[in-house]
């Protein structure tokens, strides 16, 4: 089974609320309210309260998706730290 990460409003801070922000480094939390990184729906584990899935999305020279599906990232690409973060559904 495939299934693209697509950017979706419900991926992008302020288009959903935290249950768990991002707290690792002051870098990381401004990616993404820079919108340079995106938390997807999908859940990394089977419990309610394991975290969700984040991921990058390479754009080109207008803006638009390189890929169609996004990078999941695990760690924050400045601090090294596993990235645990929970947003509200
Ligand atoms: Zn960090």
């Amino acid at each position: 089974m495939t299934s693209a990460i697509r950017i979706s409003s419900d991926h992008v801070e302020g288009g959903f609320k935290w249950v768990k922000k991002p707290d690792c480094c002051q870098q990381l939390k401004n990616a993404f309210e820079e919108r340079f990184i995106f938390v997807a729906s999908m859940v990394d584990g089977e419990e309610p309260n394991d975290y969700n899935l984040v991921y990058i999305m390479p754009l080109d020279d207008t803006g638009e998706p390189v890929r169609k599906k996004g990078i999941a990232i695990s760690h924050c690409p400045w601090c090294g730290t596993g990235i645990s973060v929970r947003k509200k559904i």
